[in-house]
């Protein structure tokens, strides 16, 4: 009998595949010798491939799958508002109801400051809308020279020229003549990779977080305080391999923009609902932003939808500012809405956010601390259900493998045969599962993780 969704053969899918479709972030020669694996169907924590392989989605997609597949009250939603009301858009003068309910939960869940929120479609478009309401805010104040956005090295942002200009991808940059103008970049809180002093001896974290802080002043002072219009960050970065700040790194942020006046923006992307213990990132790391973008989680990648939400420092100066000429088609998709609508009821009746908080967060914290006693694993660090694992040569020293080894890729390539998504960004190991995974799932998925460990030594 044919497997679900195998209406051609692997190799079938695996030829078209390649003969016709240009794959994100693919070097399309490499997937070509070695085709597509082609995922046809998910539920729970599980995706399964056209071989019927069961494979523990430990990614949650792209980090976004965060009640987990199959959800009935997220299929239905998207259902019965494709059966009222497919599109309608909120330009013009007209909105949805899915639309208006939406921004009502999200000034009900975000921190107080929050009280509106432009939508998008995705992340990159709402970075996007924050390069433009920055610039717009600081225009509306009589600042039109603060126009310099502040990022990090090694950030991911996304994908459109704004989006990739404020990530701090160097292969992206190098690809398109990027950063677009006035976007200008410090180092990371990478206390692995950073956190040295000038005779080679590892600072604590706390010194370290402080001392990476003070980069952004420096780059402040160099640029002018008047020039600076915000410093944008994830509050644990993603995608650039789960780095987890010292404690004192945001507190210290936060100091340095209030005392210059500069706008805070935490791209919530990958935090946002419920990810790291809280409902958003910033709570976590004790900041308050001025503006706050979102995509992924709200809708748990059941359909595509992303925002900005914007605190009442700029949404005072836009109430008064005329028209902003910024906006997508699918702003405030009424489908989308309403599947979000859907979701954060879900993650609220199920107690997902307390859930990490309290049990699987710290529960997965102390198996990460277990496993950081492996010859491989150099340094383990996790932040509600994000976790890193980053491998190394040498324990004690800390040195790392030749990159010509590519041993985070070995590594990853274990993981795929044996049924696991685990992502390699070099050498370190990256995680960050489903919200509704159970302490027994947990369980499955660090047993994987060992075995995958033990075959790349
Ligand atoms: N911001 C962060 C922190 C992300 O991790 C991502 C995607 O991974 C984005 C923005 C871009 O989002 P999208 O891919 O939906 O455009």
């Amino acid at each position: 009998p044919q497997k679900p969704g195998a209406t051609r053969t692997t190799a079938e899918w695996q030829q078209t595949d390649s003969a016709h479709y240009l794959h994100p972030f693919t070097d399309s020669a490499a997937l070509a010798r070695k085709g597509a694996r082609i995922i046809t169907r998910a539920d729970d924590i599980y995706i399964w491939d056209s071989e019927g392989q069961k494979i523990l989605d430990a990614m949650s997609g792209l980090w976004c799958v965060n009640v987990g597949y199959g959800r009935q009250e997220l299929i239905e939603a998207a259902t019965r508002q494709l059966q009222t009301l497919p599109f309608y858009n909120s330009f013009f003068n007209t909105a949805t109801p899915p639309a208006i309910e939406l921004a009502e939960l999200l000034a009900e869940i975000t921190p107080p400051q929050f009280q509106h929120v432009f939508f998008g479609g995705s992340g990159s478009e709402s970075n996007d809308t924050v390069v433009r309401l920055v610039r717009r805010y600081w225009d509306l104040q009589g600042q039109p020279e603060r126009k310099v956005i502040i990022s990090r090295k090694n950030a991911y942002h996304g994908s459109t020229m704004a989006g990739a200009s404020l990530g701090g991808m160097s292969e992206m940059h190098q690809q398109g003549g990027l950063p677009i103008p006035d976007i200008v970049h410090i180092e990371q809180p990478f206390w692995f990779a950073l956190g040295r002093d000038e005779r080679s001896e590892r600072l604590s974290r706390e010194e370290f977080g402080r001392r990476a802080a003070s980069w952004l002043e420096d780059k402040i002072q160099e640029i002018g305080p008047g020039r600076v219009a915000a410093f944008i960050g994830e509050p644990v970065q993603g995608a650039g391999g789960v780095i987890v700040p010292p404690s004192t790194y945001w507190p210290e942020i936060q100091r340095i923009c209030d005392r210059h006046g500069i706008l805070l923006v935490s791209d919530e992307v990958i935090t946002g609902f419920g990810r790291t213990g809280q409902w958003f990132g910033c709570e976590t790391m004790g900041t308050k932003p001025d503006l706050m973008t979102f995509a992924k989680g709200v809708t748990s990648g059941y359909i595509p939808l992303g925002g900005v939400m914007v605190g009442e420092r700029v949404a005072k100066a836009l109430a008064n500012g005329g028209e902003f000429a910024h906006g997508y088609t699918y702003s405030g998709h009424p489908v989308a809405c309403a599947v979000a609508v859907a979701n954060i009821r879900l993650i609220q009746r199920e107690g997902l956010v307390e859930r990490v908080r309290e049990d699987t967060g710290p529960y997965l914290a102390q198996r990460y601390a277990e496993l950081a006693g492996h010859s491989l694993v150099g340094e383990a660090q996790t932040c509600g259900l994000m976790g890193a694992l980053q491998l190394v040569r040498d324990k004690t020293s800390g040195a790392p493998f030749p990159a010509e080894l590519a041993v985070g890729m070995m590594c990853r390539a274990h993981c795929f045969r044996e049924g696991l998504i685990m992502r390699a960004v070099g050498d370190r190991m990256i995680i960050a599962p489903p919200l509704s995974m159970t302490r027994a799932q947990m369980d499955e998925m660090l047993a994987l993780i060992r075995r995958c460990l033990d075959l790349t030594l």
